[in-house]
Parts: C-alpha cells; sequence; structure tokens
C-alpha cells in the first residue's frame, strides 16, 4: 500500500459571500435556496454539475410520488406543487385529474403506464393518486427561471470539498472549480448534497447507508398506444415478455417502462444493481458499466419482441447514477420507519410527505453550529429513509430548512434555537404544508417528543 500523500495547503480565495449558503442543487437544495431568498436573504446555491435539478434532472427521476395521502389529502405544497404548475404550464407535466384518483380496472389502464399510482397498495390493481410525470430539461428549466426570480446568486461546476469552521460553527465551504479552490462564505449553510458531503465533514455524526443503485435511462420511438394494446389484448404473451425483458434487465419494478410527457419517449427507472457503494469512484464507475450493458441487452430483446418497440432507439442514459441512499445524519433526532407509517404527528413537524411528517429537529446535525440538512440525507433511520424520500418530501424539506435560515437570522438566533412555531407560520405564510396541524390520521408522537415545541 502505497503512503498517503498529503496536500499542500492552498488558499481559497472567498469568491462571494451571503446570508445563507446552500450546497447541492437537486430539489431539496432548489426549495432552500428559493424560499430563504423570497423571505429576503442574500442566498448562494452551489452545484457541481451544470444544471440545477439533482436526481430530478440529471438523474432522470422523472415521477414525483408522495404528494398526497390516499385519494384526496394533497400533503406537499409550497414550491414543490409551483414547480408542478409551472411544468404543467409548459406542457411538460402530466397527473390524473381528481376524479380519476380511484381503484377501479378503468382508470388502471389509463394510468397505470405513467406510473401515477399508489406505490404501497398491494395487489395487481393500484389506487391512482395524485402523482406527477414530467421532463427533466423541463425541471430544468423551471428550476433556472425559479432561482433567477428570487435573485439566489448560482454557481455551477462548483464541487463542494472542505467546510470553513471556526470552532464548532461553520461559517462557509469551500468548492473545488475549474480556477482553482473557491471559498463561499455565509451565516447558515444548508448541506442538501444528498449525500450529507458538508455535515460528515463538518464533523456532524452520521451513518452510513445504503440501498440498490439504477442507472436510470429513456427509449424514443416507440409506439405506446400499440405496446399497450398488446398489455391489454394478450394480457399472459404480454406477461411473457415484460418477464423476459426484466430477466435481462437484472432488477426492475413491474412496470419497467413508463410514458412520459414527451410522445414515443418512455422512461425506464432500471436496471436497479445491488452491492454497490454510492459514495465509491470504484464502485460508480463499475455500475455505470453494468448498467449500459444490460440496457444494451434489452433494447435487443424488445425490438424484436415487444409490440411498439421495434424501432426503439436509447435517448439517453442519465448522467447521474441513480444513487437512493448513502450517509444519514444523526441529528438531533432520528425518524424511524414507525414514525413514517404510522404518520406520527410531531410539534415540530416542518415539512411533511405523503402521511408522514418531518420534525425540525431531523434537519438539525448534532455538534456543528448554524447548519442545516435538507433532503435524502436527512436524519432518519435507513430503513424509514427508503420511505420517505421521494423528490416532494425533499423538497418539503429544502423549503423548510430555507425558511428556519431567515427566521434564525431576523431573530438574531443560531438556527438551532430558531423559534419553530414561527418557522410554521411562515411556511404557511408562503403557500407550504409544514405538517403543524396534524391530519385525522396522524398518531401524535410520545409526551416527551411532543414537549420539543
Ligand atoms: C433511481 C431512483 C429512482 C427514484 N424514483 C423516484 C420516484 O419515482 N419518485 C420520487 O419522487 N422520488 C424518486 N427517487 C428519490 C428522489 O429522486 C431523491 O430522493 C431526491 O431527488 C433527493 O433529492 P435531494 O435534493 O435530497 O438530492 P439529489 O437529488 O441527490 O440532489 C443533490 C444535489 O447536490 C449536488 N451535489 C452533491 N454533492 C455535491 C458536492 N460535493 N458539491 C456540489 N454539489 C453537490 C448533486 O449534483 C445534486 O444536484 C428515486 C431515486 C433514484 C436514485
Amino acid at each position: 500500500m502505497d503512503t498517503p500523500v498529503i496536500r499542500p495547503a492552498v488558499e481559497a480565495p472567498v469568491a462571494t459571500r451571503s446570508d445563507v449558503v446552500v450546497v447541492g442543487g437537486g430539489p431539496a437544495g432548489l426549495a432552500a435556496a428559493v424560499s430563504a431568498a423570497r423571505q429576503g436573504a442574500s442566498v448562494t446555491l452551489l452545484e457541481r454539475y451544470a444544471y440545477l435539478g439533482g436526481l430530478a434532472a440529471g438523474g432522470m427521476v422523472l415521477v414525483l410520488d408522495d404528494f398526497a395521502d390516499g385519494a384526496t389529502e394533497i400533503t406537499v405544497r409550497g414550491i414543490a406543487q409551483e414547480m408542478v404548475e409551472r411544468l404543467h404550464a409548459l406542457g411538460l407535466a402530466v397527473y390524473p385529474p381528481p376524479g380519476d384518483r380511484i381503484l377501479s380496472d378503468e382508470m388502471w389502464r389509463r394510468w397505470s403506464r405513467w406510473g401515477l399510482f399508489d406505490l404501497y397498495a398491494k395487489g395487481p390493481r393500484k389506487s391512482i393518486v395524485y402523482a406527477v410525470a414530467f421532463d427533466p430539461d423541463g425541471w430544468k428549466r423551471v428550476s433556472n427561471d425559479l432561482v433567477a426570480e428570487a435573485g439566489v446568486d448560482v454557481r455551477l461546476h462548483s464541487w463542494y470539498s472542505t467546510p470553513v469552521m471556526e470552532g464548532d460553527t461553520i461559517r462557509g465551504v469551500v468548492c473545488e472549480t475549474k480556477s482553482g479552490p473557491q471559498a463561499v462564505l455565509g451565516d447558515v449553510v444548508i448541506d442538501a448534497s444528498g449525500d450529507a458531503d458538508v455535515a460528515a465533514s463538518a464533523g456532524a455524526p452520521f451513518v452510513e447507508g445504503s440501498y440498490m443503485v439504477t442507472t436510470v435511462f429513456r427509449l424514443g420511438n416507440i409506439d405506446t398506444e400499440a405496446a399497450e394494446r398488446f398489455e391489454h389484448s394478450e394480457p399472459a404473451e404480454c406477461h411473457k415478455v415484460n418477464r423476459a425483458a426484466r430477466r435481462i434487465l437484472g432488477g426492475s419494478w413491474a412496470q419497467w417502462w413508463l410514458k412520459t410527457p414527451l410522445p414515443g419517449v418512455v422512461w425506464c427507472n432500471c436496471p436497479h444493481m445491488s452491492g454497490y457503494d454510492g459514495l465509491s469512484v470504484e464502485d460508480l464507475t463499475a455500475a455505470d458499466r453494468e448498467g449500459r450493458q444490460r440496457i444494451a441487452g434489452l433494447l435487443d430483446y424488445v425490438r424484436e419482441h415487444y409490440p411498439g418497440f421495434e424501432n426503439a432507439v436509447v435517448i439517453d442514459v442519465a448522467p447521474q447514477i441513480g444513487v437512493r441512499q448513502s450517509r444519514l445524519i444523526e441529528g438531533e433526532y432520528v425518524v424511524t420507519k414507525d414514525d413514517v407509517v404510522d404518520r406520527v404527528h410531531f410539534a415540530d413537524s416542518v415539512a411533511r410527505g405523503r402521511g408522514y411528517y418531518t420534525p425540525y429537529r431531523a434537519l438539525l446535525p448534532q455538534h456543528v453550529e448554524q447548519l442545516l440538512v435538507a433532503g435524502r440525507h436527512y436524519s432518519v433511520t435507513s430503513e424509514a429513509q427508503k420511505l420517505s424520500r421521494e423528490i416532494p418530501p425533499c423538497m418539503s424539506m429544502g423549503e423548510a430548512a430555507g425558511t428556519a435560515a431567515v427566521e434564525a437570522l431576523d431573530s438574531g438566533v443560531t438556527v438551532r434555537k430558531a423559534d419553530v412555531a414561527a418557522v410554521q407560520r411562515r411556511l404557511r405564510r408562503e403557500g407550504a404544508d409544514p405538517g403543524d396541524i396534524p391530519s385525522p390520521r396522524a398518531r401524535p408522537a410520545d409526551s416527551t417528543l411532543a414537549a420539543a415545541s
């Protein structure tokens, strides 16, 4: 084993300073930056890649789930909902109207190939719910509009590397760029990197979770009407062909292809691969290669055997491999699977997903001051994260973190001491649902947790 190389200390010029620095321009980071800027803070948003969107754009995760609890209760509002309205106005988002959100054969036929059903329902036919199929380039475009209108200073091509610490307080970050290292200073830092890059390197406790990774891709030139006709008129034959296709993919959901707002283009949330570490260069490289091989095999098969796929071409393989889970913060409170499944309501709830609530304490890392986290690396057990990391709830957390940062700055207190009731009021004013008012189906947290309000 070679001796590790010691890097010489290098000066990082201060590129800019702002009230709030957000690291990561995915769904959570976008919502955090926009909410903080709209409420009067100066905000810098740092992103390593050439676009905003994270897994929703570069990861090509193209259905927004966990927006609603059952057929009627919309649980995530605010910036996530605004994103949908803007995409819809551009013709780049599709969702079932309220009357279609039921369990019936007819609605299943109409919507199942859009993937807009209750993911957690059992059985072959699932209830249609409020979920949204969208276009990844549309997401990038609307993200750009939202940050521009809010006055967020966006710095792309900026790869976070090091925290700027003063004792246990974070004062900014250093990013690696083509021009060398650059420091960006701020009064509050929000880690929305998805992998807790900032929190972990600043010394906040975390655990390393893991889950399967996926090389998402899209196919074009598909006659989706012919493919759906085949599915409904020859179910047994279609089942056989789908089974063979899924065997080649080596890991996929039952609906391995889904329609998108672009005619003739389908989204393939597969192949899933397990055993890869989402933080390891070697594993990510190997997973990308393996995923592409499986996709090539699938293409050959469906062109020959799947009606409607005769002229299929690969339009794109997601530039970002789909890592669902890596580091998870061990914050002031760690959300459990029971909390998620039982809809446990916390007095300090600031964000919502399907039926569940996210307490402010789950966005607060331990040991590091003036740092918040938002998104899929929030403070949650590994098994609970698998049930609570969809895009809308991550945006809800981001909006809450951005709002809490401004509330703390305006009140002259640290983010750890932010007045949660005031954060909830601000979120309501901004059109979000912080979950302060429990739904009739919620279960109150035990008295010790409820005391945290
Ligand atoms: C294959 C797959 C399928 C999924 N399916 C669905 C689905 O159908 N519906 C659904 O709602 N959700 C789904 N999810 C979950 C959802 O996509 C994620 O949980 C969600 O996007 C997380 O948002 P985030 O902002 O926390 O993180 P991310 O989307 O990961 O965004 C993090 C951002 O931070 C940036 N970043 C990371 N590190 C650094 C750094 N060091 N410096 C600068 N920038 C950095 C990244 O480039 C990225 O832009 C799926 C996820 C995967 C992987």
